[in-house]
């Protein structure tokens, strides 16, 4: 989300005749775009702050912002705290841009963090300044109100709001047309998307059709999908279009009931299996990937051997783990106590990890002797004679290089794999 972000920041600072460098001591305007999802996050930005004060030192002429949600959370704090930072702006005040600048240029500090209850950036064309020109992403709507308990997303980037359906559609178009092969629709919970003109609602699922008709050949995803709300239409129009592809990101964050409950997901864990079982059955071969939170509030052992016995029912493709964080201001830290020891934490992390490692290898190994249909990015990051692209369950696939060029897709025989690569031919 804040990748795609900064390239609707890009569009906005290029309309005012800035350009970009990949050489950061050459830049006169830094912007850091930050998350404020786990302490870790917001530390390793700290971190990055002192490095920046090191080139002010060099280049007192230097402007350096903070950007996004970790602006938005702690506000002219920031500005207090970090000597370094000129300007902040939350992620709802990117057109404010050029005046915050100004503002710098006048010798003034300058900060917006004003939340909006109906900006999209609807109408801003996202300058693609660091892509493989393979695939993009497309932000579909901003915000979240799901109030999950551990979560900071709904205070620092506000209500959730939908993008104008037929803007994201001339986005993937115009993508298309430049040489994109693949888009990624993003929002924090894609399933309670919606859009209204004269009357007319497209659902998700609507647009999603919408975006898969663009053209056969361009591939869509989507990320996040909220285990509530993720709906059988949903997944048969999923069934209909190739070019959808069939991979579904699906968090659950625990195995336990209890904790779901706690944690304020609006769903149970055989509600969660059951929903399994309908992509199972609806997309056969889909891949199913999810998030996981270790030690939450209050989590007994009993809870946690839920978590590892629903990761072995659900049999995930890949998942991405944390260990709980706690953030000011939420639900939780309202709440709850904090009061999993930190050693236990890490067990409980570790025990999902291994258990995930030994998933990811059977998952992997059902796809040896199978031809996959692979859209070619580019080359591997570790020879210039292997592409590299993906499946459609968003699994990498590496080959040696052919005739083909990277937009193209290639039928690719999977020999052998890594933990996160499947190895094959084209053929
Ligand atoms: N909206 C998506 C959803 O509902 O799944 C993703 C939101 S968040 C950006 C991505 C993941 O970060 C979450 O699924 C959760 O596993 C993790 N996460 C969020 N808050 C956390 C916290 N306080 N501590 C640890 N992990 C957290
Ligand atoms: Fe956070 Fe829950 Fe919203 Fe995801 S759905 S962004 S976890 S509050």
């Amino acid at each position: 989300m804040n990748f795609s972000d900064s390239e609707i920041v890009a569009a906005i600072l290029e309309k005012e005749g800035y350009g970009s460098t990949k050489d950061i001591r050459s830049a006169d305007i830094i912007f850091i775009n930050t998350c404020s999802i786990r302490d870790h996050a917001e530390q390793r930005i700290r971190k990055r702050l002192e490095y920046l004060q090191s080139l002010k030192r060099k280049n007192p002429h230097l402007v350096v912002g903070m950007l996004g949600c970790m602006a938005e959370r702690l506000k002219t704090q920031l500005l207090e705290e970090e000597q370094v930072l000129d300007l902040i702006a939350g992620p709802d005040s990117y057109r404010d841009l050029p005046g915050l600048m100004a503002e710098v240029e006048s010798g003034r500090k300058a900060a917006n963090t004003l939340l909006s209850m109906d900006e999209t950036y609807a109408d801003i064309s996202p300058v693609r300044y660091d892509s493989n020109g393979i695939s993009a992403f497309i932000s579909i709507m901003r915000g979240c109100e799901n109030y999950c308990a551990y979560c900071v997303v709904p205070y620092v980037r506000g209500q959730e709001r939908s993008r104008d359906a037929d803007s994201i559609t001339k986005e993937a178009e115009e993508l298309f047309h430049k040489g994109f092969r693949e888009v990624t629709l993003l929002g924090q919970n894609v399933n309670s998307y919606q859009w209204i003109r004269d009357g007319k609602k497209t659902t998700f699922a609507g647009l999603l059709e919408q975006v898969a008709l663009v053209n056969p050949l361009l591939r869509v995803r989507f990320a996040t999908s909220h285990p509530k709300d993720l709906s059988d239409e949903l997944l048969g129009t999923m069934a209909r279009y190739n070019n959808i592809c069939k991979s579904i990101h699906l968090p659950v964050q625990s195995g336990s009931t209890r904790i779901l409950g706690h944690m304020n997901r609006g769903y149970t864990r055989d509600q969660y299996l059951e929903r399994i079982a309908a992509i199972r059955s609806i997309l056969p071969g889909c891949a199913i990937s999810s998030d996981f939170i270790a030690g939450f509030c209050d989590e007994t052992e009993e809870d946690h051997k839920e978590t590892l016995s629903l990761m072995e029912q659900a049999g995930f493709d890949y998942t991405f783990m944390f260990r709980y964080s706690e953030r000011p201001d939420t639900l939780a830290a309202e709440r709850y106590q904090d009061n999993v020891p930190s050693e236990l934490k890490d067990r409980r992390l570790r025990e999902i990890i291994d258990l995930q490692q030994r998933l990811s290898y059977q998952s992997n190994k059902k796809d040896v002797g199978k031809t996959v249909e692979v859209l070619i990015e580019g080359f591997s990051k570790r020879s210039d004679a292997f592409y590299s692209g993906r499946n459609s369950q968003n699994k990498v696939v590496v080959f040696p290089v052919t005739g083909n060029h990277p937009g193209e897709y290639v039928p690719v025989k999977i020999n052998r794999f890594t933990s996160a690569t499947l190895i094959g031919e084209a053929g």
